[in-house]
């Protein structure tokens, strides 16, 4: 199987990637409207096939990115029937199957958190992913959106504690950078209904925990009964790609763009060869119209530039020309990719050189 867990600084949402090794389907769970564009250019680095995802619940602190993934992949939309959120693919419920390749997640209800929260646990039951029920030594807040801490603490000791020891647990969300916890150790450890811990305790301990509203909760709660769906101006800019070419964003973090488009479009762009002088003049020869600014002198020499052109980068690999498009991001200029594999593949493809030595 295929693991992978992401995060979301902005609301310390964990997402998490699921596939099947063999077929390569694969499944989102609690994806986050901001970053899928990296998780997008993740499931394609790693060859995946993208078939749905899960919302534990409908989450206040961020969007989802369900709609958005679904636009972008034909992913399927997939939550609990108890969420009350409309324009899911499929509606989910305690025992139902969700399947990635021949491996799948068992849903189990766990609400308290919410009235439609679930926990998902992995065919062999050696993970689950428990959404905003059980956290790592703590657990969801139960005092919005139908939270009620008695079904909390039944939900935890009954779905989740019933869980092998050894089983991982993954949580939707953790505040101070814990990744993972288990079983055994939440039933030992777990300060709000851990040990001998009552529920009139964590009852108690849960009427008093004077959190703050969370800042999104107007924003996100709305958009996410609608599953993440575009309803807002903003939400509609950030779902945009870039018009100005076909460019990729890798999950490094950087735009790229693919010879063959740059070949047909030279004309179309500042081209910046980010090479040293001696390369530039060199056996590798260049790009025509490739103008050199060496990539140490790329962030005093921004004011050289057409702000109002699309900036190309290039290097000998494909890697100092990365490096370029993130100062000139940084400078200001918006419409700026990378010439994926640099010299070395436009040369490789038989692409147009000039001043090549033989
Ligand atoms: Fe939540």
């Amino acid at each position: 199987m295929i693991f992978r867990q992401l995060f979301d600084p902005q609301s310390s949402t964990y997402t998490y990637v699921l596939a099947d090794g063999n077929t390569h389907d694969a499944i989102l769970i609690d994806p986050v409207f901001e970053q899928v564009r990296r998780d997008s250019a993740l499931i394609d680095e790693l060859g995946l096939k993208l078939r749905a995802t899960i919302d534990t619940h409908v989450h206040a602190d961020h969007v989802t990115g369900a709609w958005l993934h679904k636009q972008r992949k034909g992913s399927t939309i997939v939550i609990s029937a108890a969420s009350g959120a409309e324009g899911a693919d499929r509606y989910v419920g305690e025992g139902d199957r969700i399947e990635f390749g021949v491996r799948h997640l068992f849903v189990r209800s766990t609400p308290g958190h919410t009235g439609g929260c679930i926990s998902l646990v992995l065919d062999d039951r050696s993970m689950a992913f428990t959404g905003d029920c059980l956290l790592i030594r703590g657990t969801g807040r139960t005092d919005f959106q139908q939270g009620d801490a008695h079904k909390m603490f039944h939900a935890v000791h009954e779905k989740i504690f019933a869980l092998p020891d050894n089983c991982l647990l993954y949580p939707a969300h953790d505040y101070r950078g814990l990744t993972v916890t288990s079983v055994g150790e939440e039933r030992r450890f777990n300060p709000r209904l851990g040990g001998e811990l009552s529920e009139d305790d964590f009852n108690g301990y849960m009427r008093n925990l004077r959190l703050a509203h969370p800042k999104q909760i107007d924003i996100a709660v709305p958009a996410n009964l609608l599953c993440g769906a575009a309803a807002s101006e903003t939400v509609r800019e950030q779902a945009t790609e870039p018009q100005w070419a076909p460019v990729n964003y890798t999950f490094a973090g950087i735009w790229e763009i693919q010879p063959q488009w740059l070949e047909e479009n030279l004309d179309a762009v500042q081209l910046i060869d980010v090479r040293e002088p001696d390369e530039f003049v060199g056996p590798l020869g260049r790009i025509p119209q490739a103008r050199l600014i060496s990539l140490g002198e790329l962030a005093d020499r921004t004011g050289e530039l057409d702000a109002q052109r699309p900036i190309v980068t290039i290097c000998r690999a494909g890697g100092r020309s990365a490096q370029a498009t993130v100062i000139l991001r940084q400078a200001g200029f918006g419409e700026v990719a990378n010439l994926a594999g640099g010299m070395l593949r436009w040369r490789s493809e038989g692409r147009v050189v000039e001043n090549a030595g033989v």
